[in-house]
Order: C-alpha cells, then sequence, then structure tokens
C-alpha cells in the first residue's frame, strides 16, 4: 500500500494516516513530523526549518526532497507507506515521480481530504499533540486541555505554535495558492480518490478504506 495524503493542513491527514498505517501494517511518515523532531532535537536542519514552520510558511524544496528521498529508500519504507504533507509544490511533485521512477514504484494513490476553511480553523486551535509519540487529539472530542498527559505515553500534551488563528490562515492560503494546485499534476493519471472529510475520524476512515477497495488493487 502506497499512499499519498493530500489536502489542507487540519483535514484530518495526520489522523488519518495514523489509521491507516496501523490498519495497512505500512510506516506513516509525516514531513512534518520529521521537520518537528529536527526541531525539538535542536539539530541544524530544525534551526532553519523553525522560524519558517511558525510563520506558516513552507520550508525550502531542496530540504524536503532530500528528507523524503532518504525515507523512501529506506527498507522501511519499501513495503510500503503512508506520505502525509508531501508534495506540496509543484517541484515537489515533479522530484517525487523521479523519486519513484529511480525505486520502480509504479503504483500508489492519492487521497484527497476536503475541508472548508472555517471547519479547519475550528478545528486547528482544538488541537493538541503529543510532542513525544503524535498522537493527535481535540481539546473538545476527547476532553484534554494543553499541559495533560497523553493518554498512551503520559507525555504533557502540547498545541502547536503554528496552530494559532493567525498562522492558521496564513497556513490556508499557502495551501490554495501553492499546494491544492499540484493536484492537477495527478488528476490525468486516475490515481486520486476524493474524500469529503468534514465526517468523524471512524467515517472518514470507512470512506477511504471504500474507496481504496473500489478503486481496485493497486
Ligand atoms: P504539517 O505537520 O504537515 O502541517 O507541517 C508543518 C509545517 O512543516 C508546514 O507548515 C511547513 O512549514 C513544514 N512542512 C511540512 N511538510 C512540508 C513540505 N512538504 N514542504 C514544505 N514545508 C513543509
Amino acid at each position: 500500500m502506497r499512499l499519498l495524503l493530500f489536502g489542507p493542513p487540519g483535514v484530518g491527514k495526520g489522523t488519518q494516516a495514523q489509521l491507516l498505517s496501523k490498519e495497512f501494517s505500512v510506516p506513516h511518515v509525516s514531513t512534518g513530523d520529521v521537520l518537528r523532531a529536527a526541531v525539538a532535537d535542536g539539530s541544524e536542519l530544525g534551526k532553519r526549518a523553525k522560524a519558517v514552520m511558525d510563520s506558516g510558511n513552507l520550508v525550502t524544496d531542496e530540504i524536503m526532497i532530500g528528507i523524503v528521498r532518504e525515507v523512501l529508500a529506506s527498507p522501511k519504507t519499501a513495503q510500503g507507506f503512508i506520505l502525509d504533507g508531501f508534495p506540496r509544490t509543484l517541484a515537489q511533485a515533479i522530484a517525487l515521480s523521479h523519486i519513484f521512477e529511480e525505486l520502480d514504484i509504479r503504483d500508489f494513490k492519492v487521497i484527497d481530504l476536503k475541508a472548508d476553511d472555517e471547519e479547519i480553523v475550528q478545528r486547528l486551535s482544538n488541537r493538541l499533540v503529543c510532542p513525544k509519540d503524535g498522537r493527535i487529539y481535540n481539546k473538545l472530542t476527547d476532553g484534554l486541555a494543553a499541559g495533560d498527559p497523553c493518554p498512551v505515553c503520559q507525555t504533557p500534551l502540547v498545541q502547536r505554535n503554528d496552530d494559532k488563528e493567525q498562522t492558521v490562515r496564513e497556513r490556508l492560503r499557502v495551501y490554495h495558492s501553492t499546494t491544492e494546485p499540484i493536484i492537477h499534476y495527478y488528476a490525468n493519471s486516475g490515481v486520486v480518490l476524493s474524500v469529503e472529510a468534514t465526517g468523524s475520524v471512524d467515517v472518514v476512515n470507512r470512506e477511504i478504506k471504500l474507496m481504496l477497495r473500489e478503486s481496485g488493487p493497486d
């Protein structure tokens, strides 16, 4: 199973990727998580990425393509992967096609998750994440607050810096101007499955699996 999860920030890519990763036993590769881990480590990459991420803008293509090339060439992703948050620019989409060619990867699907901007602003302002295991929670539906222990690993939950409303709106602007148009890059090859992502996590997850079954083997 090789999937690219596509859609605006906060549409539920990370949550769905975690579920699909478990269900299909393939690794979840989130470029945002890779960058956040680098920031937490204080590595050179983290230092370069932090200010860009906090402003809601995109890290350079060169850095992102290098990260994804390395992950996809590793034995861990040889049997499949759920790629979440990449590609975000046309240059990244073209580079990914080259990486797939180099690795002889022909079969993949793009899950295009859709939700409107106001719902996303609402969702992200209620989002909490576990900085250790990356699990995602919602203040309202999970009844948790920033600083509460992660129900799985007990690490205090945090609100991401870039989930502040003003930054969310900037991320949405960048998504609509730069990322959303690249769906056309994939549209003609019949690999795009569009899923309305406004329902509950379970409903969206079932819909994705239904669409994957209906689209045939990958
Ligand atoms: P995410 O967790 O996917 O929302 O990513 C968080 C932030 O990391 C984004 O707002 C970007 O600043 C950066 N980022 C993640 N993936 C990419 C990418 N493919 N290209 C450029 N920047 C990225």
